[in-house]
């Protein structure tokens, strides 16, 4: 056994004996009305790590109570510069428990530590960046409109917050929805993803201690078609902003339509690589392998589909399947793992029928290796499926694993065609040193992220969403106000313009 496996094993003995996980309403950590209760399987061995509350439409119904009152009471009330501070006061809190949250996160998803350690730092930035940007960057318009009036607009919260999460970056995507939110003004309702609640349940205990009055922030666990299509049917939630599946999307926004519910959608994705001949290629390997086989394959914006030029593919695909054979697929636990198991024993199958299809479909499967020591977990080991083309399932549809398709091309104007040939269109990646092509080909892409010769490297300020069936609207940045905020508009005249004067003799 090496020094960091035995590290691992301590880090597991030591959080293995995680509490159970119940509600946060109104302040208060309840069991669900029901008194039901789900189990939450650890990807690594398969075994039980923990009960969890399995809430429905009654808790739902007193989290969104909670959550009225509070917007209409003191929270609603307070300076904007008081709300800010609490907001501070969180990313103070989680930057406190790192050491606590980054194993809690890689015990509960298998995702690797050194990953989960980024993305805790990562959700402690999103509620300064918001702090921030609501204080500098929430500003309105004027118009003079001759001398006649000044209109002005002004940004202001909508309500109740329903916000329903995904298992495959649970802390980082729900603080990426919870920070502006809360920032804003509003109150929260989160509907974490069953697979993953452990990060969850830890952040409400971190808001508890920040102290925001009772009802701003609540926590409902429970599954999409119980807990989150009451939140989605609740007419007292303003808004959904989704991230998930593109038919959980889809679902969400019919059960929606009568309460004609606003909604963010953040869909699923199945992004390509294009590399040219002229690519700098060792650093498009470099990217290429991070961008699929990190985060376990469970990643929305991963290079799933690789197109590389037919003069390199040869070269390209060599060194690819070297790297493939040096993955270091381990304990998420271990500092030094690259790729962990996938999340659930369900995923899993699902990941592992489309190999099955792959090699229907006439792919040559190429695999690395998973040490016999993790036979329990969900792994599949990092893979890439040759000879595979566009007509293909597993080239159309999203594997959520760390399953790389490769093709390749002749021209520009092919492999355009090619990479739109798709329904998703949320992220791109163009590898090559002419720079005139890289822009012709990434704006030619039609997916709403694209990277020029980089991985995906992403600061908050920019726009962060797809096109397609990948999503509707962009969150991040101000782009999050259009969404968390009711625009308002007020007309002021400055004197005595003309008004029609109806009925006047
Ligand atoms: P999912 O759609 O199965 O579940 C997401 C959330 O929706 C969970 O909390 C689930 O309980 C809830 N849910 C399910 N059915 C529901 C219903 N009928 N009403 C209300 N809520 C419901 O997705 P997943 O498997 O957890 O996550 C993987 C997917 O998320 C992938 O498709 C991935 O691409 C996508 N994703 C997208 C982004 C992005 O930013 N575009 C980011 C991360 C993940």
């Amino acid at each position: 056994m090496t020094n960091s496996q035995t590290a691992a094993e301590l880090k597991r003995k030591t959080i293995a004996g995680v509490q159970d996980v119940q509600l946060y309403i109104d302040g208060q950590f309840v069991d669900a009305a029901s008194h039901q209760q789900f189990d939450n399987i650890s990807p690594f061995t398969n075994e039980k790590i923990n009960s969890v509350a399995s809430g429905g439409a009654e808790d739902i119904h007193k989290a969104a109570l909670a959550a009225k009152k509070a917007f209409k009471g003191e929270w609603g009330k307070m300076k904007q510069s008081d709300r800010l501070k609490y907001v501070n006061k969180i990313a103070d809190l989680i930057d406190e428990y790192t050491e606590e949250l980054a194993p809690l996160e890689s015990y509960d998803t298998g995702l690797p530590l050194s990953l989960t350690k980024k993305m805790v730092s990562r959700a402690s930035h999103n509620f300064r960046f918001y702090a921030e940007m609501v204080s500098s960057r929430m500003v309105g318009d004027a118009y003079q409109v001759d001398d006649e009036f000044l209109n002005y607009t002004i940004h202001k919260p909508v309500g109740v917050a329903g916000l329903i999460t995904p298992w495959n970056a649970p802390f980082m995507l729900e603080t990426w929805k919870i920070a502006p939110a809360l920032a804003t003004g509003n109150t929260v309702i989160l509907k974490p993803a069953e697979w993953s609640p452990l990060t969850a349940n830890k952040l409400a205990e971190i808001i508890d201690q920040a102290g925001l009055p009772d009802g701003v922030f609540n926590v409902v666990h429970g599954f999409g078609e119980t807990a989150g299509a009451s939140l989605v049917a609740h007419k007292d939630v303003e808004l959904i902003s989704f991230t998930g599946e593109t038919t959980t999307g889809s679902e969400i926004m019919k059960n929606g339509a009568d309460a004609l519910k606003r909604f963010s959608m953040e869909l699923g994705g199945k992004s390509p690589i294009i590399v040219f001949d002229d690519a700098d290629l060792d650093r498009a390997l470099d990217a290429c392998t991070w961008g699929i086989f990190s985060f376990n394959g469970e990643r929305c914006t991963a290079n799933s589909r690789l197109y590389i030029h037919e003069d390199v593919a040869g070269q390209f695909i060599t060194a690819l399947k070297e790297r493939v054979d040096n993955i270091r697929v381990g304990d998420p636990l271990d500092d030094t793992t690259q790729v962990g198991p996938l999340i659930h024993r369900k995923h899993y199958k699902k990941v592992a029928s489309y190999l099955e299809l792959a090699k229907e479909e006439g792919c040559e499967v190429y695999q690395g290796n998973v040490p016999e020591e993790y036979e329990l977990g969900n792994y599949i080991p990092p893979t890439i499926l040759l000879n595979a083309d566009n007509s293909m399932r597993v080239v159309q549809e999203e594997i959520f694993g760390p399953v790389l398709a490769v093709m390749t091309f002749r021209d520009e104007e092919e492999v355009i065609e090619l990479a739109n040939d798709v329904r998703y269109g949320l992220a791109g990646y163009v590898w090559t040193k002419d720079i005139q092509r890289g822009h012709r080909v990434a704006q030619a892409v039609d997916a709403g992220m694209l990277w020029i010769n980089s991985q995906n490297v992403r600061d908050l300020r920019t726009p962060f969403g797809g096109s397609k069936h990948s999503g509707i609207g962009r969150e991040g940045g101000y782009y999050a106000f259009e969404f968390y905020t009711e625009m308002q508009v007020v007309h002021v005249a400055l004197g005595d313009h003309k008004i029609p004067q109806f009925g006047k003799k």
